[in-house]
């Protein structure tokens, strides 16, 4: 899922749509325009017919987000930290790295998605209902529509297994009864599978039994939500080998660092040499000021080199990973080495650079786990 375009940073968290987001908008505006309105409200030019279905579609995709903003902010709130929110064709993901810290956390991320849907949907019916007389028919009933998807969002997402909100919910309760995070993880889990199998054979049924193609898009949510469910089985026992691992025990300490007072030129001078792609760049004092790349300094135009400096060009933090050396290997895990900065971790401790985490080191940690054996500081 990752080809996605931006939409703007609501509350500063990056939110991007996949493309088969378009697909279904399309989709709804069609179902919306093509038959539901013309139902409904008989007798009105097709063109007023699409223009309802198309804003009915975009405000759908826009409680959609505000769906997704719950969890973000509410994580936010607690402390945990957001890395973006993307939209897609089965609905929306809210990138939370770290794991919360108590069930009591976990339930409130979880529960405030569903209960913002359930909220937008008693609001758009209501309104619906309120309105005047006077306000034409067509409106109503797209305001009802809307109401009625944010419901039935709000309790699909409630169905209790993972990676649902409902397998979220499942799971801080089971943790707060049992007082073991691992257990719960692993029943939301399996419930995920259990619901799986449920959603899609009740696919199969409507897609042989009644012919209605409605049925394929629940054997494709019901597979999709078997996968997940397996998948997070699977990571369950590694997870917790490497939730132990502290970054301070695998970064390279001392790696070779580029003076950040360096002009680009001199810098590649100095690089060329050197067995590296990534530096953590530092001030003429010593302090950690970000990372760079070789492909970033290739950005820089060559007539540019010799009078711009390596720190106007670095990726500076939240651009680049800051962690300390007790952070665990999980809070990095599935952020490293994805976008450009964050092709290295700074290991910061008392604002001195103690070491850097690349893709590598944490590859050889996950490695070595599979194979028994724990990671140690590489010597060099
Ligand atoms: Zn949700």
């Amino acid at each position: 899922m990752r080809a996605t375009f931006p939409l703007g940073r609501p509350a500063g968290i990056p939110v991007g749509a996949h493309w088969s987001v378009l697909m279904i908008m399309a989709l709804l505006a069609d179902l919306l325009a093509g038959s539901l309105l013309p139902e409904a409200a008989p007798g009105l030019p097709t063109a007023v017919y699409w223009a309802a279905g198309v804003a009915g579609s975009v405000v759908f995709f826009s409680s959609l987000l505000v769906h997704e903003l719950s969890h973000a902010l509410v994580a936010r709130h607690r402390g945990l930290s957001v890395d973006r929110i993307t939209l897609w064709l089965l609905g929306g993901t809210t990138e939370i790295p770290g794991e919360p810290p108590n069930p009591g956390t976990a339930f409130a991320v979880a529960v405030a998605g569903p209960l913002a849907s359930l909220l937008a949907g008693a609001a758009f019916l209501g309104t619906a209902v309120l309105l005047p007389a006077s306000v034409p028919a067509v409106v109503v009933v797209t305001l009802t529509w809307l109401g009625w998807t944010n419901l039935v969002l709000a309790v699909f997402n409630l169905l209790p297994g993972t990676p649902l909100d409902g397998g979220r919910i499942l799971q801080a309760v089971v943790w707060k009864l049992t007082g073991d995070r691992r257990r719960a993880q692993a029943v939301a889990a399996r419930a995920g599978r259990v619901l799986g199998v449920v959603l899609a054979s009740a696919g199969l049924v409507e897609l042989l039994w009644f012919g209605s193609l409605a049925g394929l898009w629940l054997v494709g949510i019901g597979w999709f939500l078997g996968f997940s469910a397996r998948a997070e089985l699977a990571a369950g026992p590694a997870r917790e080998v490497l939730a132990r691992i502290r970054l301070g025990e695998i970064m390279t300490a001392d790696p070779v660092t580029a003076p950040g007072w360096f002009t680009v030129r001199a810098f590649v001078d100095q690089a060329a040499s050197l067995p590296f792609r990534t530096y953590p760049v530092v001030s003429f004092d010593g302090r950690p000021l970000g990372v760079v790349s070789l492909a970033a300094l290739a950005r820089v135009p060559e007539e540019a080199r010799t009078s711009t400096r390596v720190e106007d060009v670095c990726a500076r933090p939240p651009a680049c990973l800051v962690v300390s050396p007790e952070t665990p290997l999980t809070a990095v895990l599935g952020r490293i080495g994805g976008r450009p900065g964050q092709d290295l971790a700074l290991v910061v401790a008392n604002g001195v650079l103690a070491g850097v985490v690349s893709p590598g080191d944490v590859a050889r940690t996950l490695e070595l786990a599979v194979l028994g054996a724990e990671a140690r500081r590489p010597a060099r």
